[in-house]
């Protein structure tokens, strides 16, 4: 289960394995949450919550925050952060969009991947997901993969066109079993960013992929999700569960408040430092919520002893 130098020379940034935490997760009934970073406060923020609630945690990098911080810089970061924990750690490329982008990845040091060929026809998705997963797995590394389309709450979809966008099980089970994936992401009716309403998942097709599956599933846009929907979803078989708006939100929130309550405040360390706190109280929430933590009493993770 630890992270495995695979490359031998110490560049790996996860310590922990994807694939051994999202298993645990399905078979001890509990989610482990997926918190993207944007910079140093946010990885510093996510990992100490999780190490002081003894859960594993997954750090997501999009494509987009890897172009702002720097790939090198986020790689160190997170690899810093991963040993100085006692829990597991993972760095998770997320929505990665072609076989470049995980290739640079894994060529600096990450251990996990996302695939999203979920725009692309089946078949295509299907050859694109296959190909990544052959080379990743040759060095060790795990990956998610999607299916359906998990788009943005702005989408404002129609019923036919949310309909169609809901992944097929028949597809989920003929897509896990051609490609290999570790990991599933099903289109079940959540979306990216803050819903307007209440979202609908669709829980009689997250039961039909997981019974034709078997594979750990991932909830994508778990902000707004209301809590008995998601416990539903984690008996249902969903085992990691990605959470960003909220955590922009927190952060963002603390530190307008300060701004704005202070004009003179010119040193950032008096508004970075609340906006960490602020997003330290938000992942806790979701771990407590997600039964993650050994300290939830829930949890069938054994703590990681060495690095
Ligand atoms: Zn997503």
């Amino acid at each position: 289960m630890m992270g495995q130098d695979h490359r031998g020379d110490g560049t790996i940034v996860s310590v922990g394995s994807f694939k051994d935490v999202l298993q645990d997760g399905l078979r001890n009934n509990y989610a482990v949450g997926q918190f993207n970073i944007n910079n140093l406060e946010w990885t510093q923020a996510i990992v100490e919550v999780a190490g002081e609630e003894d859960s594993p945690v997954i750090l997501g990098a999009s494509e987009g925050a890897i172009k702002y911080m720097g790939m090198d810089y986020m790689a160190a970061i997170a690899r810093v952060a991963a040993e100085k924990s006692k829990v597991p750690v993972i760095l998770h490329l997320d929505h990665g969009s072609s076989f470049d982008v995980v290739m640079k990845c894994i060529r600096h040091g990450w251990t996990s991947v996302m695939i999203d060929g979920s725009h692309h026809p089946l078949e295509e998705n299907i050859a694109l997901t296959r190909r990544v997963v052959e080379a990743a797995h040759s060095v060790g590394v795990h990956v998610e993969g999607e299916l359906g389309r998990i788009g943005g709450v702005e989408d404002d979809l129609s019923v036919d066109a949310r309909e169609a966008s809901l992944v097929r099980p028949e597809e989920a089970e003929l897509f896990v079993r051609e490609t290999g994936v570790d990991a599933l992401a099903p289109a079940i009716g959540s979306a990216h960013g803050h819903y307007e309403g209440k979202p609908e998942l669709a829980f009689d097709r997250l039961r039909q992929v997981r019974d034709r599956t078997g594979v750990p599933l991932v909830l994508h846009g778990g902000t707004g999700i209301p809590d008995e929907d998601i416990l539903q979803a984690i008996r249902l078989g969903v085992s990691k569960i990605n959470v960003n708006t909220e955590n922009q939100s927190a952060f963002t929130d603390a530190v307008r408040a300060i701004l704005l309550h202070d004009a003179k405040v010119y040193d950032p360390r008096k508004y970075l430092g609340p906006g960490r706190e602020a997003i330290k109280n938000a992942v806790r929430a979701k771990i407590r919520l997600f039964g993650s933590g050994a300290n939830n009493g829930q949890r069938g993770f054994a703590p990681r002893t060495t690095v």
